[in-house]
């Protein structure tokens, strides 16, 4: 996915420069001639209204994809205190989404979704996406990410591990990756912790899970990893929602997600190798028990009064929102567009109870989301269409 992203900043590079011979063409014609002028302001009307007949097939879409309160889910992707200003990764201005997200379920519960969902980011210490795991500690963004090499979910050397493991799905235990400099040597696959520390140490890579498999390339699949400040780890205070989020303890679903120490997941729906899912689709899809905060908090879950409980209709569209637009609410915008099962979602980016790393950031994604069919609407559309519905 992040060679993707490389890759496209090189297209993006090379249109640019296309762009700007192509720029340099247009001004000479418009210099040269003024007819071009009239012509546009002879078309303005017609140009007006094909804007306006774009607008009301929006509105129609997204009407339509929202018929039923039944088939809908509103999700809220990790909007939880390490994201908050003050935050370990603190994004600036995230907590102008809470009110907005808060006035949504006000109006939108019950007749706009019946269902919603939290993704709540659940790091182990030292976690592979921390910078301090890593040797030199230095945080680096989306341009030149850590290169990884993680084991291929489709391949056969994953076949024989979970053969030998007496397992028949992927699951976190034998999904991981490894950062590429500590790929080396021997063959003790048992001890998958090849840290000092708590960092990577290619002294101790042969003891490493990922680490040994991935010695050989042809079993493995190249990644890469951003490096962020140490965030959202299990057992902090941080990793918590806000206190101003609007929930519903008993029945709001809640998911964890980036709880494999060597795999980072800025999905909702499944892990950056995408072969460890999370529950969400399955709970989504009533085919497993919906996960409260109740029940990830009760020392026995089971004699809780929601344990066991399925969703009884299937979920066929999400509204998605939260914290970071660009990364975790966009990877799971795009899992659920894509299909991360047999389904796939018809997808609602609520653009402003989203909040980016940056302003570009947020327009890139709503722009690329937008190409890929996801339909992008504001709050105020969301709370007139639950007035339309009273
Ligand atoms: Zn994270």
């Amino acid at each position: 996915m992040f060679n993707t992203r490389v890759g496209l900043c090189i297209v993006l590079a090379a249109s640019i420069r296309g762009a700007r011979v192509k720029i340099a063409d247009d001004v000479n014609i418009e210099k040269d001639s003024s007819a071009n002028q009239v012509d546009i302001a002879e078309h303005r009307p017609a140009m007006a209204k094909v804007a306006e007949e774009a607008m009301q097939q929006k509105k129609t879409k997204f009407e339509n994809a929202m018929a039923s309160p039944y088939h809908t889910a509103l999700l809220i992707i990790d909007v939880q205190d390490c994201f908050l200003p003050g935050g370990n990764l603190g994004v600036t201005g995230a907590d102008e989404i809470i009110p907005k997200i808060n006035e949504m379920r006000t109006a939108g519960d019950d007749k706009l979704w019946k269902t919603v969902a939290l993704s709540q980011d659940y790091h182990p210490a030292h976690h592979i996406s921390f910078a301090s795991s890593h040797p030199d500690g230095k945080m680096i963004n989306f341009a030149e990410p850590e290169l990884l090499m993680c084991v291929d979910p489709d391949g056969q050397k994953m076949k024989d591990i979970m053969d030998a493991n007496k397992k028949t799905s992927i699951d976190e235990d034998i999904a991981s990756c490894c950062p590429n400099y500590a790929i080396q040597g021997a063959s003790d696959p048992a001890n998958r912790l090849a840290r000092t520390n708590g960092r990577y140490d290619a002294a101790r890579a042969n003891i490493h899970h990922a680490c040994n498999v991935c010695k050989n390339k042809k079993h493995c699949k190249a990644g890469g990893q951003v490096l962020w400040p140490d965030h959202c780890v299990q057992g902090t205070e941080q990793v918590g929602f806000s206190a101003d989020l609007t929930r519903k303890e008993d029945t709001d679903i809640v998911v964890r997600k980036g709880t494999n120490i060597d795999v980072d997941s800025y999905s909702a729906f499944a892990n950056n190798t995408n072969a460890v899912k999370t529950d969400l689709h399955d709970i989504l899809q009533g085919r497993k028990p919906i996960t409260t905060a109740a029940n990830h908090a009760a020392a026995l879950p089971e004699a809780l009064s929601t344990a066991g409980q399925k969703l009884s209709t299937k979920i066929k569209t999400v509204l998605v929102t939260g914290i970071a637009e660009e990364v975790c609410v966009q990877f799971t915008a795009i899992h659920a567009k894509m299909g991360v099962g047999r389904e796939n979602y018809q997808v609602i980016l609520v653009k402003d109870a989203a909040k980016g790393l940056s302003d570009a950031g947020e327009r890139k994604a709503e722009t690329d989301l937008e190409k890929m069919g996801v339909i992008v609407v504001t709050t105020q559309d969301v709370l007139d269409l639950a007035n339309k519905r009273r």
